[in-house]
């Protein structure tokens, strides 16, 4: 690549698009040419048991899915986010009276999201179940072709970096967060949320008897109607209208047995939430 020498101020530039750029520039990212997206695990399902909604029940809920994904495993491939839940908000109630900025905040919440991945893990290792990390994200397909299960632990790692909130200090990225991420940057199947409701309704449909049920929408169209409460963190709806793999995500009720396989077979058993802009 030939090397360019400024003449003005004497900078060396390798000759390339973007030599000299700022990168934020609107009308200079505008005009770039990007090509497909790379999927690195174009046939893997991410599938996150949620940590308040599912894990936290215990072993009534858990064993039954842990079934159910085993069930599936010679048909799917799959990597398994955990939740944090209750454990996260413990902590996250005594941190912020103690003063905790949202990066220390963030960071307890993933040692909690890490306790349920060790848990469930342990209860898929007989049938293949391995627990990995973060930096693993380049070994899952050595992984999947050796029969494993990964599990990973939901909660992004921005860690001392997590962005502060519009509002308060409680992490706005959290494990919901993470597993979607994750299942963008590997160009994963699906992404599926394994939740304690039958998806998204027009308000929390445990304090609100009257809600109305949601099979399918437009993350654009969710942001803009501005519900008090929603069933995944806000964050990911605005992630899901930049994504260039996973153009939609299913959120489902675990606790129904046969939902999780029919959703790895593609089928509508919750809520789909979609990229509309
Ligand atoms: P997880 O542990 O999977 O992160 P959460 O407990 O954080 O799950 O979120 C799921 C819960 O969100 C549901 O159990 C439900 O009570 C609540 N919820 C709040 N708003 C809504 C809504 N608009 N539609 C459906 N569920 C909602
Ligand atoms: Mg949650």
């Amino acid at each position: 690549m030939a090397l360019i020498r400024e003449k003005d101020s004497k900078r060396l530039h390798l000759k390339s698009k973007l030599m000299g750029e700022s990168l934020v520039s609107k009308s200079f990212i505008k005009s770039l040419e990007y090509t497909e997206p790379f999927r690195l695990l174009p046939e893997v399902n991410v599938l996150k048991i949620g940590g308040q909604s599912i894990t936290d029940i215990g072993a009534k809920a858990i064993i039954p899915i842990i079934n159910e994904i085993v069930e599936n495993k010679n048909q799917h491939k799959m990597i398994i986010s955990t939740g944090g839940g209750t454990r996260s908000r413990h902590v996250y109630a005594i941190a912020m009276e103690l003063g905790m900025p949202t990066g220390i905040i963030a960071t307890l919440g993933q040692s909690v999201s890490e306790q349920n991945a060790l848990m469930i893990s342990t209860l898929l290792s007989p049938y293949g179940g391995i627990k990995v990390g973060h930096d693993d994200i380049p070994k899952l397909a050595g992984y999947f072709a050796q029969g494993c299960i990964p599990v990973i632990h939901g909660m992004p790692p921005y860690g001392y970096w997590e962005h502060p909130p519009k509002e308060g200090r409680i992490p706005p990225n959290r494990t919901d967060v993470g597993a979607y991420l994750l299942a963008e940057v590997v160009g994963a199947k699906q992404c599926i949320f394994i939740k304690d409701v039958d998806g998204l309704y027009t308000d929390n449909p445990k304090v609100d008897p009257d809600a109305e049920f949601i099979p399918r929408i437009g993350a654009g169209e969710l942001l803009e109607k501005d519900f008090d409460d929603l069933v995944i963190e806000r964050p990911v709806l605005d992630s899901l209208l930049y994504s260039n793999s996973v153009t939609e995500i299913q959120i489902i009720n675990g606790l129904k047995s046969g939902n999780i396989t029919r959703a790895l077979n593609g089928e509508h058993v919750g809520t789909i939430i979609y990229k509309d802009k």
